[in-house]
């Protein structure tokens, strides 16, 4: 099995595989197991891999990506890698910035390109900053990025053949329009990666994504990895719900193949992160099996708008993406 005929056709007319191998861990994790990960999900058959600079295990995915090619089990062009640019967040947000944060990324893969470049997250900080600049009460002062001009930027690594494919993640709907109406638009962004699980359908930017022609790429498909540091721990475990798990049990599937699946048909890309051999094995058995729409309605009636990663650190910043209500 091999997800690379499993593709959606971009806007751009790149070829995108509707799973994707996610390859972010917690610090604590060593980084080396990035590199038995991603090569044990080549070998499953995942053709596309998202990564990005500020989860500092390029140098490791691209060792795994190089001694795939040079395994003979793929060819650079039969993988579709994700990456998106600055160390902490936003650093490297800023417009003269995105390249150059870009060629330190290819360094480090020592790759020639990336499939796709991704705005990570629209606040942004200043560069060399660490953290976002506070007042006296400690509420961040607002700093708003031109996302325009990073966009302009994120155009020129297209035009430069760094990367094929350019996108957004964590845009909200009016974020997308701002670009969307941008005077002088070369490239619409050819999708928005966003937190999406049964908990957090986000229907209403799916709608908006897809009449935009626009794929909507879901992180945190299995409910996030519900690290201390970005989680409330207290918040309820997707793949415990009593609903999910007796769908699973008709189908004879497991509660994170359901969620995988449910993505899949209706028309989501899906990302999953394992490092356990088991599991990213289970994983692309997603092709293998469908839910009738009977069953995509109950799991539809699951969302309860719960998102894992609010980022609430950057709350008070204008463009944090999160208050709209979509
Ligand atoms: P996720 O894919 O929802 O879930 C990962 C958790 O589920 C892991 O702890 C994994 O543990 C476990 N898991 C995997 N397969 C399973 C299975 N079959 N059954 C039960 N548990 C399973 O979480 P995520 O890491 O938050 O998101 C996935 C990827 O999206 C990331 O790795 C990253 O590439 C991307 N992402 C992007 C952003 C962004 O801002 N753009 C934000 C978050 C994530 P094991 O490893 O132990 O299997």
């Amino acid at each position: 099995m091999n997800s690379k005929c499993q593709c959606v056709e971009l806007n751009d007319g790149h070829f995108m595989p509707v799973l994707g191998f996610g390859t972010y861990a917690p610090e604590e994790v060593p980084k080396s197991m990035a590199t038995d990960a991603t090569k044990l999900a080549i070998d499953a058959g995942f053709r596309h891999i998202d990564s990005a600079y500020i989860y500092q295990n390029e140098e490791e995915v691209g060792l795994a990506i190089r001694s795939k090619i040079a395994d003979g089990t793929v060819k650079r062009e039969d993988i579709f890698y994700t990456s998106k640019p600055f160390q902490l967040w936003s650093t490297f947000h800023r417009p003269e910035l995105v390249q150059s944060c870009l060629e330190r990324s290819l360094k480090k893969l020592q790759l020639d390109y990336v499939d796709l470049y991704l705005i990570h997250y629209p606040v942004s900080m200043k560069p060399g900053e660490n953290s976002f600049p506070t007042d006296e009460h400690g509420k961040v002062i607002p700093d708003a990025v031109d996302l325009c001009a990073t966009w302009e930027a994120m155009e020129k690594c297209k035009d430069a053949g760094l990367a094929k494919s350019i996108g957004v993640s964590n845009f909200n709907r009016r974020q997308l329009e701002m670009i969307l109406n941008k005077p002088g638009l070369k490239y619409k962004p050819v999708c928005n990666q966003v937190e999406c699980h049964l908990y957090l359908n986000q229907s209403k930017l799916l709608d908006f994504c897809k009449s935009k022609d626009i794929v909507l790429v879901a992180y945190s498909v299995l409910g996030s990895h519900r690290e201390k540091k970005w989680v409330d721990q207290n918040s309820p475990v997707v793949l415990d719900d009593p609903v999910l798990g007796a769908m699973a049990k008709k189908y004879k599937q497991t509660p994170a193949l359901i969620s995988l699946r449910y993505q899949l048909q209706r028309g989501v890309v899906a990302l999953v992160k394992s490092f356990s051999e088991k599991r990213i094995k289970e994983n692309i058995q997603v092709f293998k099996f469908q839910l009738t729409s009977e069953d995509m309605k109950v799991l539809d009636g699951l969302n309860k708008n719960i998102r894992y990663l609010t980022l609430d650190s950057t709350a008070g910043h204008i463009n944090y993406p999160f208050s709209d209500a979509y």
